[in-house]
């Protein structure tokens, strides 16, 4: 599949930009909305009549942004939320009930796993693990009857790269939905080409860049005419649903999860995720050719770094086959140490020490001490997180000087 910058490059700015009247777009801050009569009051909650009913259940900026989201990502339609969690939750929450068992394949974002691992199993949801390449077992958990098969792209931070397209046909065949968090490789990896049902963001990383606004999203396919999975049996209690039509996905989301729940995106959060969205593309290709410059320089360089664009990598063959316009920010480095971890960190110049990633900024961080300080050793082991690991990610600063700051930090931790 060629990859297209130039399509996107033209087509984001202008989808943003409104070509009459006010051009950037409009911040609707209001919690609640008038409706012209009783009449129509009863049409906009009935879904006649596209309307804001409440902004718990969106407002137009929001409304806005998912529109761009779901054009950008080829989808059907869009729900943004508070947060990248809340797009997760809202997705599981909509889908499952008590006694599903939800598949995780791969590695998983700290937020993700803890969800999965500690807070689903509360509310009677169980959560079953696998590596991306684990295929037999991946067919034996589906066989065995799952709702939703979750994932990420790539894992952060252990940069496996998972085989989406055979994953998605094993979901197909057993009527499994399939959800990609696309988070780190927004327009590289295209989700609904390779078989996706719903891809999920956190619009706070690369999507905006800024580090301004917290923000996520799910977006959504069309129901098929033929051979819609959600008409499986196991997805009775969403049948009623499902009337609604093609778009029925936004009405299971909003009305099973974002009503009763209310993760909702506030109107100035996504002005300020679209604002981002304007440079995107722009972003997106600078920082995945620096990451492959980077990771060059460094491994020339004799310094322990990790990303699938080095032979060493256990996915190099599928980054070259798969992934042939990057997959994102992130790369790895390996201290060995905590201590020396520490060293590296606070003698670089350049990076900030943020446990964000897809930022404009180089970020660094010990992983261990950090997001995963409350992990068993066993589950670090299986997130691949070792005492020594340092993740970065790359932003747009020159890659050659990122590469020399990162040199340099290293050559003090190793003494
Ligand atoms: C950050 C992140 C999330 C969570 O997003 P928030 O906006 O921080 O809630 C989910 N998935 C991935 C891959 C992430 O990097």
């Amino acid at each position: 599949m060629a990859f297209h910058y130039e399509y996107f490059n033209t087509l984001l700015p202008q989808l943003i930009g409104s070509k009459e009247g006010s051009v950037a777009p409009q911040i609707v801050p209001s919690a609640a909305f008038a409706y012209e009569s009783a009449q129509e009051a009863e049409a906009i909650f009935s879904g006649e009549v596209a309307k804001p009913v409440y902004a718990r259940m969106g407002n137009p900026t929001g409304g806005k942004l998912e529109a761009v989201l779901s054009k950008m990502e080829g989808g059907h339609g869009a729900v943004v939320t508070a947060s990248g969690m809340g797009a997760v939750t809202m997705v599981l929450s909509a889908f499952c009930e008590r006694d599903d068992r939800v598949l995780c394949i791969g590695g998983f974002f700290g937020g993700t796993y803890a969800l999965m691992n500690e807070t689903m199993p509360r509310f009677g949801i169980e959560p079953l693990f696998c590596d991306v390449d684990d295929f037999e077992e991946i067919k034996k958990i589906l066989q065995d009857g799952v709702k939703i098969v979750l994932m990420e792209s790539v894992g952060n931070p252990n940069l496996k790269l998972p085989d989406i397209r055979r994953i998605a046909l094993l979901c197909n065949e057993y009527n499994t939905l399939l959800v990609v968090d696309n988070t780190l490789t927004p327009l590289v990896v295209q989700p609904f080409k390779m078989g996706a049902d719903i891809v999920v963001y956190s619009t706070t990383k690369i999507i905006s860049g800024h580090s301004a606004a917290l923000g996520g999203a799910a977006v959504f396919r069309a129901l098929k005419k033929e051979g819609e999975k959600l008409l499986d049996p196991k997805f009775s209690s969403i049948h009623p649903l499902l009337e609604k039509g093609e778009g029925a996905i936004m009405a299971i989301l909003k009305k099973r999860a974002m009503r009763d729940l209310g993760m909702s995106a506030n109107a100035f959060g996504s002005f300020l995720t679209l604002l981002g969205m304007e440079t995107l593309t722009l972003r997106t290709k600078r920082i995945n050719e620096s990451v492959e410059k980077i990771a060059t320089i460094l491994h020339d360089n004799g310094i322990r770094v990790r990303h699938p664009s080095l032979e060493g990598h256990e996915h190099h063959l599928r980054y070259e086959a798969l992934f042939e316009a990057g997959c994102g920010p992130l790369l790895t480095v390996e201290c060995g140490t905590k201590e020396r971890a520490f060293v590296f960190l606070n003698e670089s110049k350049l990076l900030f020490q943020s446990a964000n990633v897809g930022d404009n900024r180089t970020l660094g961080l010990h992983m261990a001490s950090t997001i995963y300080r409350d992990f068993e050793a066993l589950d670090r082991k299986i997130l691949g997180i070792t005492d020594g690991l340092v993740r970065i990610s790359v932003g747009l600063e020159s890659p050659v000087a990122i590469a020399e700051d990162i040199m340099a930090a290293w050559k003090t931790a190793m003494v």
